[in-house]
């Protein structure tokens, strides 16, 4: 059997990729420090035998934490890592951490387990691009002092540490560049846009739009992106590669507000709140190595992926909560 170590499996993306794995018959430990991860991401999955819930942080080595398992990994999904602009202050050194340190722990797990990384980096590493769209090969715009510093260059040294226990040790890493990606099991206050709009939305708040709006991202249903890391994970012939997995659509937050209120049952209006320092003015992947190295791209358009969205946040959260 298959097994497969992910971490941050409690969280938004990591409960996806534990549902895709078991569905397949993989058997999958998950482990997370239950930061910015949920409880019931956990406790969906508590009568399948093939998973198991280890309570662990990747800041401290994992052999140890993972001990009593005695278990060997082919495969380890390394998603830990908060990553909403809204917690880059408050958790600054705990994220810089969690993508360094943490990732040097996984990859000596991987060492000696001889199992493939797949590493959760993101299109934040392009920093406020100057390229665009953004190719994998564009060095990226980031500012080393500014506040988004302890997540992207934290990811950016996350990357280098792959590349380099795939040179100097052989280890097979394979680094997936996220562009936003949204979905059903995000947390409805982790303070990015999706969450915040639906759950607004739906309680018939004001959207909080930041800047003029005119900031651009483009916006990944979760079962896309899960479907990109899988075939990622599983060609065996793109070890140490690179690779975005993003939508090509590209939408302006006030376009994005626009369709939150078409889709809002409740009669909602804007409004402007001041931007956020170094918010990146736009955002779209170059999806070319994705085509072509994984016959992948998207498949799901951004008003089909909200209607999911916003019925997760009205039965899981706004109706469970009134
Ligand atoms: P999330 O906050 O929902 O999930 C992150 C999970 O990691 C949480 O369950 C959290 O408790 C856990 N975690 C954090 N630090 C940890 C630590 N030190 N030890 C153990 N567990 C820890 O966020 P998400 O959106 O699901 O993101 C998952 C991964 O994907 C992250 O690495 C993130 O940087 C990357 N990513 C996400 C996006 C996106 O748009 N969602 C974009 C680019 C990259
Ligand atoms: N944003 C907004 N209102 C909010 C939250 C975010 O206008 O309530 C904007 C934010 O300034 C950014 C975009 O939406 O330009 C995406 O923000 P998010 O935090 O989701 O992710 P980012 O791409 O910035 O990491």
């Amino acid at each position: 059997m298959t097994k497969a170590l992910v971490t941050g499996g409690a969280g938004f993306i990591g409960t996806h990729i534990c549902d895709s794995l078991l569905s397949d018959g993989v058997a999958v430990v998950c482990f997370d420090n239950l930061g910015s991860g949920q409880r019931g991401n956990v406790n969906r999955f508590e009568d399948d035998d093939a998973y198991t819930f280890v309570e662990g942080d990747v800041r401290e080595p994992l052999g140890q934490q993972l001990n009593e398992l005695d278990t060997n990994f082919d495969y380890i999904y390394h998603f830990a890592s908060r990553a909403s602009p809204a917690d880059f202050k408050d958790h600054a050194l705990e994220i810089s951490q969690t993508n360094t340190i943490g990732t040097k722990h996984v990859l000596e797990l991987a060492r000696e387990m001889d199992a493939t990384v797949v590493y959760a980096s993101t299109s934040e590493v392009y920093g406020d691009p100057k390229e665009h769209p953004q190719e994998e090969s564009y060095r990226g715009n980031v500012s080393i002092r500014g506040p988004r510093a302890p997540y992207d260059e934290a990811k950016r040294f996350g990357e280098t540490l792959c590349t380099m226990y795939t040179r100097q040790f052989g280890v097979d890493t394979r680094t997936v560049r996220i562009f936003n990606t949204y979905g059903p099991r995000m947390r409805s206050d982790d303070g990015r846009v999706v969450p915040t709009f639906c759950v607004q939305a739906l309680q018939g708040d004001d959207l909080t739009v930041y800047g003029e709006g005119d900031q651009t991202r483009s916006f990944l249903f979760v079962d896309d992106l899960v479907r990109g890391v899988r075939t990622f994970a599983e060609h065996d012939e793109l070890a140490g590669e690179v690779i975005n997995i993003g939508h090509t659509d590209e939408t302006t937050i006030n376009e994005f507000a626009n369709t939150v209120t078409r889709l809002s049952p409740n009669s909602i209006e804007t409004v402007y709140q001041p931007l956020p320092e170094d918010d990146p003015t736009r955002r779209r992947p170059d999806i070319t190595k994705a085509k072509s190295l994984l016959d992948w791209e998207p498949t799901i358009d951004l008003e089909t992926g909200l209607k999911k969205t916003l019925e997760y946040f009205g039965t899981e959260v706004v109706n469970a909560h009134p």
